[in-house]
C-alpha cells in the first residue's frame, strides 16, 4: 500500500479519485461507529473516515489505532458537506474515506503527544527526537532552514562564489575559543583539531586564487556551557579578494535581502543603517544594540556640575567616568519596585546604583521630582530641554568613573525596558520586524586584566585601519580595525574583518598579543610562509546559520533550529554522547585516562 499522494495534496477537485495515504495517526475520534482520523505527514493532514458501514476487518483494525501508529490507507476522496469545511487545514474541503487499513508501525505510550504546543520539557524533546520532530513547529523550522540555506546556496553561486570545502581536521591553531582535538592513531602524541572556524583556510583559499568563496560550514568550539551556545554550529562562511570593507557590507546585504525576500516574502532595506562601535556604546551600552525600539542613552555630564551631587561628580572627577542617562517616555509612574527591578538588572553589568527622577509640571514649566531631583531641581528646565523630556516621563541614570560600566550597564537597562515595554514585538501588521544594523570601527585589541595583555578584538587576523600603521605597537589600546559586525535585533548575526595579507604586519600583531615568535612561527608559519608569495589585499565575514534561522523562525534558541542539538550540558540525551570508549579504542590511539584525585 505504497503512498499515491501526500496528506497536504488533496483538494475539492480530487473529489471521486481513489488513493493511498501513508502517514502517522496524529489523533482518532469516534463518534458513534464513525471514526475519525487525522493522517499527518511532512507535507500536512487529511481527515480520514472509517464509515459505520466499513467492513469488520476494517473496523478491527481501527479500534487498534493508537496516536502516531503509522499506517496507509487506501480510499475515496470525497468533498465535505459544507457545514463540515475547516477552513484553517488546506486539506479542509475533502475527506477520505477509508476502503482499506494497513498498521505499518505501532507505537508505544508516548512520553509526550506530538503537537507544536507540546508542554514537554527540553530534556524530554532532545531524548526523544523524533518525536519532536514530528511536531509542526519543528517540522516548518527544519524546512525553512532547508529554504535559506538553499537561497545562500543560489545568491552567492549566482554572484560567481564558488562553495568550497575546507578541511575538518586541521592544525590546531588558536582561534579565541578552546579547539575539540581529535587523536591520531597512526602518530602518537600527536592530534588533528576539529575548526572553530573555516578561517586559516578560506585565506589561504584566497592566495590559492579563488577570489570569491564560500561555504556553509561547521564550526566546532570546546566553549563552557553558557547561553544558548552550541558546540558544534553553522556559518555562512565567506571570503573575498580585491575588496574593501564597504564591498563585503554590500555583498552581505544583498544576500541578506534575498534571503529574506525568497523564504518570507519579506523587503529589507537596500542598506543597513550602520553605527560605529563608539556610538553604539553610548547610544545604546551594547555593540550589539537591538533597534526595534529607539530610547538612546545620553550625556548627563553636562549637568552634573550645577546640581550637588557628590556621587556624579566624584565619578567624573578623573576623567575617564560618565553619567549616562535614559528617557523613559510616559513612564513617570513606574513603582519603586519597578525600579528596583531595573537596578538589579544594572548591578549584573558592574553599576553601583540606578539613579532616577521623574518628570512633572508642565511642557512650559518642567518640574524634576523623587529620587535624586533634590539636587538638580534647579536646573529643569534646561535639562528637560537638553535631553528631550516630557512632564510624565522617567529618567534612569548610572553614574560610574569608568565610562564603559554607566554605559553598558544602562544599556542592560535600556535592553530590560524593551522587553518589558513590550517594545520588541511584531509590527502593527503583526508580522515580526527585522532591524539590522552595521557596527563599525571596533578596535582592533582588547586589554584582558586576567592575563595582563592585549588581546584580539575578533581574531588576530584583522587588518588595523591604515592611520595606525605606524604607531600600533604605541598605542594598541587607540588602534581601530577594519573590523565589522553584523547585528539583527540585538543578536550579533555576523563578525568579519579585512583581513592581513602582508606577513611583516602580521608578526607585528602576533607580538602586540604577546604570542611568542617560535610559537608563532609553529602554529602559524603556514599562513605567514603562504603569504610571502603574492597574496591578495582580502576580507571576509561569516553570519551564523543557526542564528539567522532562528531569528525568522521567531524563536529565542538555536536548537530550536537544529535538527539534533545538543543540551545546555553540550550532552546529546538522544544517543548518550560524549559517551566513554571501549579500551582498545584508547590503546589505538595511545591514549590513557588519568583520574583526577
Ligand atoms: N572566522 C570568523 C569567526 O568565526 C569570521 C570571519 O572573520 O570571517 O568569527
Amino acid at each position: 500500500m505504497k503512498r499515491t499522494t501526500t496528506c497536504g495534496a488533496l483538494r475539492k477537485a480530487d473529489a471521486g479519485k481513489t488513493v493511498t495515504l501513508n502517514g502517522w495517526v496524529h489523533r482518532k475520534r469516534d463518534h458513534g461507529g464513525i471514526s475519525f482520523i487525522n493522517l499527518r505527514d511532512r507535507y500536512g493532514i487529511t481527515q480520514v473516515v472509517i464509515d459505520s458501514d466499513a467492513p469488520a476487518e476494517l473496523a478491527a483494525l481501527t479500534a487498534e489505532l493508537r496516536n502516531e501508529f503509522c499506517i496507509a490507507v487506501e480510499g475515496l476522496v470525497r468533498s465535505r458537506p459544507d457545514s463540515m469545511i475547516n477552513p484553517d487545514m488546506p486539506t479542509g474541503e475533502i475527506e477520505v474515506v477509508a476502503k482499506k487499513l494497513a498498521i505499518l508501525s505501532r507505537s508505544e505510550v508516548l512520553p509526550f503527544q506530538v503537537d507544536d504546543e507540546s508542554e514537554a520539557k527540553e530534556e524530554l524533546r532532545l531524548t526523544y527526537r523524533y518525536l519532536d520532530l514530528r511536531s509542526a513547529g519543528m517540522q516548518r523550522r527544519i524546512k525553512l532552514r532547508n529554504e535559506v540555506a538553499f537561497a545562500v546556496r543560489e545568491w552567492m553561486t549566482g554572484q560567481g562564489f564558488y562553495e568550497i570545502e575546507t578541511p575538518t581536521f586541521i592544525k590546531s591553531t588558536p582561534e579565541g575559543a578552546r579547539d575539540y582535538l581529535v587523536p591520531s592513531r597512526l602518530y602518537p602524541g600527536k592530534f588533528y583539531a576539529l575548526p572553530q572556524s573555516p578561517q586559516l583556510y578560506k585565506q589561504i583559499l584566497m592566495v590559492g586564487g579563488f577570489d570569491k568563496y564560500f561555504q556553509i560550514a561547521r564550526c566546532y568550539r570546546d566553549e563552557d556551557a553558557r547561553g544558548d551556545r552550541q558546540p558544534e554550529f553553522t556559518q555562512i562562511d565567506i571570503e573575498m579578494s580585491f575588496v574593501s570593507r564597504d564591498d563585503i557590507l554590500t555583498m552581505t546585504e544583498g544576500l541578506m535581502g534575498y534571503v529574506f525576500r525568497k523564504t518570507l516574502g519579506q523587503f529589507l532595506p537596500a542598506q543597513f543603517k550602520r553605527l560605529t562601535y563608539e556610538d553604539a556604546m553610548e547610544r545604546y551600552g551594547s555593540d550589539k544594540p537591538d533597534l526595534r525600539f529607539d530610547m538612546q542613552m545620553q550625556d548627563f555630564g553636562p549637568y552634573v556640575a550645577d546640581g550637588g551631587f557628590q556621587a556624579f561628580k566624584d565619578a567624573l572627577a578623573a576623567g575617564g567616568g560618565g553619567v549616562k542617562v535614559l528617557v523613559v517616555p510616559g513612564k513617570a509612574d513606574y513603582s519603586r519596585k519597578q525600579i528596583e527591578e531595573l537596578e538589579a538588572q544594572a548591578k549584573i553589568y558592574k553599576a553601583k546604583g540606578l539613579a532616577w527622577m521623574k518628570v512633572a509640571g508642565t511642557d512650559a514649566a518642567p518640574a524634576l521630582e523623587g529620587g535624586v531631583a533634590k539636587f538638580f531641581g534647579q536646573s529643569a528646565q534646561t535639562i528637560c530641554s537638553g535631553l528631550g523630556a516630557k512632564p510624565g516621563d522617567l529618567l534612569l541614570l548610572i553614574a560610574d568613573s569608568q565610562r564603559k560600566i554607566a554605559n553598558v550597564a544602562l544599556g542592560a537597562v535600556r535592553s530590560k525596558l524593551g522587553r518589558d515595554l513590550g517594545l520588541t514585538g511584531p509590527g502593527p501588521d503583526g508580522t515580526p520586524r527585522f532591524e539590522f544594523v552595521w557596527i563599525v570601527d571596533f578596535p582592533l585589541f582588547e586589554w584582558s586584566d586576567e592575563e595582563s595583555r592585549w588581546e584580539a578584538a575578533h581574531h588576530m587576523f584583522s587588518w588595523p585601519q591604515d592611520q595606525y600603521h605606524a604607531t600600533l605597537e604605541q598605542d594598541p589600546g587607540s588602534v581601530k580595525g577594519d573590523l565589522y559586525d553584523l547585528v539583527l535585533n540585538g543578536y550579533e548575526l555576523a563578525s568579519g574583518s579585512i583581513r592581513i595579507h602582508d606577513p611583516v604586519l602580521q608578526k607585528r600583531i602576533f607580538n602586540i598579543v604577546g604570542f611568542d615568535p617560535v610559537e608563532a612561527e609553529q602554529k602559524f608559519g603556514f599562513l605567514t610562509e603562504a603569504f610571502k608569495y603574492g597574496a591578495p589585499p582580502h576580507g571576509g565575514i561569516a553570519p551564523g546559520l543557526d542564528r539567522l534561522v532562528m531569528l525568522m523562525a521567531g524563536e529565542t534558541s538555536i536548537k530550536e533550529v537544529i535538527a539534533f542539538p545538543k543540551n545546555s550540558f553540550a550532552v546529546s540525551p538522544m544517543d548518550n554522547c560524549p559517551s566513554e570508549v571501549d579500551r582498545k579504542q584508547l590503546e589505538d590511539l595511545h591514549l590513557a585516562i588519568v583520574q583526577k584525585e
